[in-house]
């Protein structure tokens, strides 16, 4: 260590994933040589970009990486000549984990492995970058230096705590050497120092890199053996070659190229558009939904090249909010490479691009239901919710085709999902609109008394409990020209003309008979409610609670809350069955004595049955306990 050398601390996360790296959770080692690539790659790109509008960053040679393997010190070097790091940025880079996101998922895995129980897929979630050549090698030192300074600087670390000093390098970009590990096949350690192996890796997970990566390998030249430089990738677009030249395996390989996902892609969607703008690209839809998918920050998955020239990660005008899983590359050729967001979000190209690149996803989706229903169900249990979104605030087109693609569960089957097209294929006679339920889990709406009657009678219901749900069923969509409706809200009309009109009269027959009780028990609990009335939606509860059409449920007014927003509160509608033995008695106390104190007894437990019986809270459970036991009492 020199004079001018200051030693540093990891920060935390980073020790805890230095700790995994070495203590190997990744039984793979080879991919630490994909990872430093890929490093290498991003940051040529970013030298390329910043070059076309900085003319004093441009480089000398052609842009590319270079490997040696150094088999008699067994050290490994990468080098390339991109954008490089000024002090700060390897500082801040190569000794704390920015993303936020990462950083959370850190701090979960490690609680998890204090339990004992770090599921090695999950891993796969996040980019396990530059920390993982601590897999292969004891000691790592990064020189390096930004395009645009003369100044250079050695970063030096051994896995615990690193140095950062003054260096000199001939031009901009980095040089990363490892000092390897000893060669230990058990532990899946190949020999990195053996130019054989490393041209294996290379062309097995970095084939398409866009820039050379060359390697200087001793070739037989008539019996003499002589150094030569040869590049080891075919830095073929994989986005530009035809479906029927590109395997399945290369597929996957760029999909883990992209996405840093080990899990493979559920389906890729190969795009070509023609005519007016033409463009090219791949997307992914993935197998598993990653750990960020509703945090604000999570990394967004389409990157932006222009004629092969790469422009920027997460472009955001390519894809709405609700597809932000989808991974890919779209390569436009008609915009100018020296687009930027201001003008993406309203380049018209850009907005046809996007419409097509929706269209693409959704055909597969559509394909993949239709064909494989299994792995549709496990797609959409992984990214049903965040699809669901766009029915809040995607395009009516976009609408229609996610109404098309939703599943639900219902009454039909327990424990099956159901499509929109094979609830409306069992709608019962003269059913006109599709009913749904709302709540806080599925096991609340299951067992909630507002399904009586639709049980009885024989009518479907669809059971909505993401928090997304609240939102877009207030839209009014509809589906196949029927609408949805709560089985919580408003009056409920099932069966036949006839039997609907019967209901009716008997109902009204009822009311006026027990008229007076109703508007009592209304008295008793006018602060909770807004109207005791007579229900014709349930078989075997006492009671329910239900809302006006229009009205706001209460998981929704929850919702709400929890955003931080003012909500009114809204009374709601007390429902008594009428041929429930409660009503009987309550009316017989009534005729008694209507001014009973029991009545407002009964009318506080009934209210307090409803909230449980639906999944809700007690506003007061010492109150309502009480009264339980003054009951069991009298
Ligand atoms: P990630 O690539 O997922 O951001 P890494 O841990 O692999 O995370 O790298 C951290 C950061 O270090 C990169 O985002 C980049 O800014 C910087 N970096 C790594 N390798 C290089 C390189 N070869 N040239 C320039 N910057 C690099």
């Amino acid at each position: 260590m020199s004079a001018n050398a200051d030693r540093h601390e990891f920060q935390a996360e980073v020790k805890q994933l230095l700790d995994l790296m070495i203590h190997s959770l990744y039984s793979n080692k080879d991919i630490f040589l994909r990872e430093l690539i890929s490093n290498a790659s991003d940051a040529l790109d970013r030298r390329r970009f910043e070059q076309l509008t900085d003319e004093g960053l441009r480089s000398e040679g052609e842009l590319g990486i270079w490997i040696e393997a150094d088999k008699e010190n067994r050290l490994l070097t990468i080098s390339d000549n991109g954008i490089g790091m000024s002090r700060e940025e390897v500082v801040a880079n190569l000794g704390t984990i920015a993303r936020s996101g990462t950083k959370a998922f850190m701090q979960n895995l490690s609680s998890m492995k204090r339990e004992g129980e770090v599921p090695p897929e999950l891993i796969g979630q996040f980019g396990v970058g530059f920390y993982s050549a601590f897999m292969v090698a004891d000691e790592v030192t990064v020189v390096t230096r930004r395009a645009g300074s003369d100044h250079a600087v050695r970063w030096v670390s051994t896995g615990d705590g690193y140095t950062v000093e003054d260096a000199a390098r001939n031009e901009a970009g980095t040089t990363i050497t490892l000092k390897l590990k000893p060669t230990d096949e058990e532990a899946n350690l190949s020999d990195y120092s053996d130019e054989w192996v490393i041209k294996q890796i290379v062309k097995r997970y970095s084939d398409f890199v866009a820039y050379p990566i060359k390697m200087k390998t001793w070739e037989d030249d008539d019996g003499a053996k002589v150094l030569k430089e040869s590049v080891l990738n075919s830095q073929k677009a994989i986005w530009a070659r035809s479906k029927e030249e590109v395997t399945d395996e290369e597929y996957k390989e760029f999909y883990r190229h992209i996405s840093h996902d080990w899990h493979e892609p559920l389906a890729h969607v190969p795009v070509r558009l023609e005519g007016t703008f033409e463009a090219q690209g791949l997307l992914y839809i993935p197998g598993s939904a990653p750990f960020d998918l509703y945090h604000p920050e999570m990394k967004r998955g389409v990157q932006l090249y222009v004629k092969r020239v790469f422009i920027m990660d997460e472009c955001k005008e390519l894809v709405p909010t609700y597809l932000r899983f989808i991974k890919g590359v779209v390569d436009a050729q008609d915009l100018s490479l020296n687009v930027s967001r201001e003008i993406l979000q309203k380049d018209r190209q850009i907005r046809v691009i996007r419409k097509n690149l929706v269209k693409k996803v959704f055909d597969t989706l559509d394909e993949i239901a239709s064909g494989e229903a299994e792995k549709y169900e496990g797609f959409w249990k992984n990214f049903g919710p965040a699809l669901k979104e766009g029915l809040v605030n995607g395009e009516a087109k976009e609408q229609d085709r996610i109404l098309e693609l939703l599943r639900a569960p219902s009454t039909h089957e327990p424990g099956k999902l159901t499509s929109l097209k094979d609830y409306v294929s069992r709608m019962k006679e003269g059913q006109d609109v599709i009913y749904y339920m709302t709540g806080p889990s599925l096991d609340a709406v299951q067992r909630s008394p507002h399904l009586e009657a639709f049980k009885a009678k024989g009518y479907e219901v669809l059971f909505f409990v993401d928090p997304i749900d609240e939102i877009w069923v207030e839209r009014g969509l509809v589906y196949g020209e029927k609408t949805f409706r709560s089985v919580g809200q408003g009056e409920v009309e099932l069966g036949t003309e006839e039997e609907k009109k019967a209901a009716e009269e008997k109902r009204e027959s009822k009311e006026r008979e027990l008229r007076d009780l109703l508007t009592t028990l209304r008295a008793h609990l006018q602060d909770e409610v807004k109207e005791v009335r007579l229900s014709s939606r349930l078989t075997d509860s006492p009671v329910c609670l239900v809302g006006e059409a229009g009205d706001m449920s209460p998981q929704m007014e929850k919702l709400m809350k929890s955003m931080g927003q003012e909500v009114p509160k809204t009374k709601r509608i007390l429902e008594l069955n009428p041929d429930h033995p409660v009503v009987a008695k309550l009316q017989a106390m009534f005729g008694e004595d209507p001014k009973a104190e029991g009545l407002k007894s009964y009318a506080e437990l009934l209210y307090g049955q409803a909230l449980l019986a639906e999944g809700g809270a007690l506003p007061d459970p010492v109150r309502f306990a009480s009264l339980v036991t003054e009951l069991m009492v009298r």
